[in-house]
């Protein structure tokens, strides 16, 4: 038996042929990984967004303001107004960069950031990213910027 269990869940592979929306099987019709909350908005394997969830958007909130991105979207987090369009979300914070990190939404509805060379970095549930390499966010995750100024991402 597999240790979680969730293996048993799948369905034989002459199930799967005709698939129909009010389907109750808990697969994701892109990668086929189990899912183990089919209320979600995206896959947890492949990221891709669950069908009938319409367009996602992403919000990311912070203490200081809610941003948020649509699908082929991209925004820049800093507090240097002329770099960031949200950089009064950020003025508060002296740890945080001119140019600190970029979200975006692309357009298959997966989320990403990237930071961009800051010099206190950019942390994802607590990991640091290294610099200037694209991440992937999903919804749940916790974004900081610096030490201390960290928001919830939600991706729905
Ligand atoms: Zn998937």
């Amino acid at each position: 038996m597999h240790p979680h269990g969730r293996e048993q869940t799948l369905l034989p592979p002459e199930a799967q042929g005709g698939r129909r929306p009010d389907s109750t099987a808990m697969m994701c019709p892109y990668c086929e990984a189990v899912l183990a909350n089919p209320a979600a908005a995206q896959c947890d394997s492949c990221l891709r967004p669950l069908p009938g969830k319409g367009a996602p958007t992403l919000r990311v909130q912070f203490p200081t303001g809610e941003l948020k991105v649509a699908a082929g979207q991209s925004l820049v987090l800093g507090r240097d107004a002329g770099q960031s369009p949200v950089a009064s979300t950020f003025t508060p914070y002296d740890n945080v960069s001119r140019r600190h990190s970029t979200v975006w939404l692309d357009q298959q509805g997966t989320a990403w950031v990237r930071d961009e060379g800051s010099t206190n970095g950019t942390f994802v549930n607590g990991e640091r990213l290294p610099p200037r390499v694209d991440a992937p966010l999903r919804d749940g995750d916790q974004l900081r910027l610096a030490a201390d100024v960290a928001g919830n991402v939600m991706l729905n």
